[in-house]
């Protein structure tokens, strides 16, 4: 089963990386406090390839991740199979989280999103959309009679360092 398989990207052969490791960057970041983890994804979204690229990271019901790159606006596992296949590693659901970046800047769930979840909300916990300092969770049937709950954050670092 993968996520998004309907939607056209580019493969990933024609993408050009400018940090070939920045899978191996998302996956250590993994250990680190969830907002590294997501600062983490959202840099090698704007900063590994050729140009801003969607990102998308699904951690399954083990805690493995499954990473994948898409074009400015769109990301699949389409042509990128051996990742979901690589280290035996076949995923589990419910996945943990789905996550993934809107370079062009702004967290919200599109009409896309929308459907993969409404396709997928059974099988996994919780979505997750990356912007510009911000994002959007969902998380599924949380709520006391089933209700999902939502979330909107908008986030800094902040160094203490700043003058007022
Ligand atoms: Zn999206």
């Amino acid at each position: 089963m993968v996520i998004l398989k309907s939607i056209e990207t580019e493969p990933e052969q024609d993408i050009e990386y400018k940090n070939p490791h920045w899978r191996e960057e998302i996956i250590q970041s993994l250990d680190l406090h969830k907002e590294l983890f997501y600062d983490t994804i959202w840099a090698m979204s704007l900063t590994a390839f050729d140009k801003p690229r969607e990102v998308q990271v699904l951690i399954d019901a083990k805690g493995h991740p499954f990473i994948s790159v898409g074009s400015p606006g769109f990301v699949s596992f389409k042509g990128q199979d051996d990742e979901l296949y690589e280290q035996n590693a076949k995923m589990q659901f419910p996945l943990k989280e789905w996550v993934h970046t809107h370079p062009f800047g702004k967290a919200f769930f599109s009409g896309t999103d929308l459907r993969t979840i409404a396709i997928y909300r059974n099988h996994m916990k919780e979505a997750t959309v990356l912007g510009d300092a911000e994002r959007m969770t969902i998380k599924f049937g949380v709520g006391y009679n089933g209700e999902d709950y939502q979330e909107f954050v908008q986030h800094a670092f902040i160094t203490g360092e700043e003058e007022e």
